[in-house]
């Protein structure tokens, strides 16, 4: 048995539920009931970005292993990707990916 340490559970700074972490073996950084996430990466799962500013979903795109959420973050423009999380516990909610790749974007 052994414990992954980066994966790990939060919570979330926009809407203030718990988040559990995944349990398909990937990695996810943002809330999985408002798909905000925070800038505190600077590579996925690092924690060393000072910014701490609120990320925004503002599209899907589709990625190699899937769809992607893309984020903008509110305080420094700069913008992320996290694969969409549909096959663990606490899956993305379907009604607000559906609601951003609506609102299509410049991705
Ligand atoms: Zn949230
Ligand atoms: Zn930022």
């Amino acid at each position: 048995m052994s414990r992954s340490t980066e994966n790990t559970g939060f919570r979330c700074a926009h809407c203030g539920n718990a988040v559990e972490p995944v349990t398909n073996g990937s990695y996810r950084n943002h809330c999985p009931f408002c798909l905000h996430s925070l800038h505190v990466d600077i590579r996925p799962g690092d924690r060393q970005n000072a910014c701490h500013g609120l990320m925004e979903p503002i599209g899907l795109r589709q990625g190699k292993k899937g769809y992607q959420l893309v984020f903008r973050c509110r305080r420094c423009g700069s913008r992320g990707v996290n694969r969409v999380a549909d096959d663990t516990q606490q899956p993305d909610s379907l009604d607000l990916l559906l609601k951003v790749m609506q609102q299509g974007c410049e991705v």
